[in-house]
């Protein structure tokens, strides 16, 4: 499931093309925009292009070796890897992606009811810790925050009540100041 969403967004950021420039192999400006025919290097580099690519599905037939596949169907064969996923590996290492943008929004969908609860408690703690912070100065309340997350389970009754606890707590702190900043 995680690697079809990994695949994906590898293949929206590196094309065949891309990955035939990077590893200093030829590959025509026109045919990577419109496809058509350019030199296969699996079964050797042929002097007569005999693969065809395809801009649309981002893949590549081989007409003489028969090889068919995307970009990483097509690294994991020339680099020799054993796996899609190590081809992806591959990728990612060597294009350096970033796949926190690309996944951001996906990440957000996977989440599942008691992780998206959680966030959530987590974000509405966040004003009444910034006041807490904000009149007392005490910045190593955030240390007790972190711990606090790093209590949090997928219980969602247990989360809010810890959640809930802690922002009260904070609350009943900060009136209980002098209002030396108020
Ligand atoms: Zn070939």
């Amino acid at each position: 499931m995680e690697f079809a969403r990994i695949f994906k967004a590898i293949k929206a950021q590196v094309t065949i093309p891309a990955y035939y420039r990077y590893r200093g192999f030829s590959f025509p400006t026109d045919v990577e925009k419109s496809g058509g025919l350019f030199s296969c290097q699996i079964h050797g580099p042929d002097r007569h292009p005999s693969a065809m690519y395809n801009p649309n599905t981002g893949t590549m037939k081989c007409f003489s070796c028969n090889v068919y596949g995307d970009v990483i169907k097509i690294v994991q064969i020339i680099e020799g890897l054993k796996s899609p996923k190590e081809a992806a590996e591959y990728i990612l290492r060597n294009f350096k992606l970033d796949m926190t943008l690309t996944f951001e929004n996906e990440v957000k969908n996977l989440l599942s009811y008691e992780e998206q609860f959680r966030n959530d408690m987590m974000v509405s703690v966040e004003p009444v810790l910034w006041n807490y912070i904000d009149a007392t100065g005490n910045i190593e309340i955030l240390q007790d925050f972190d711990v606090l997350v790093k209590s949090l389970t997928d219980n969602v009754s247990e989360t809010y009540e810890k959640i809930n606890q802690f922002k009260e707590m904070l609350n009943a702190k900060r009136n209980g100041l002098p209002a030396e900043r108020a």
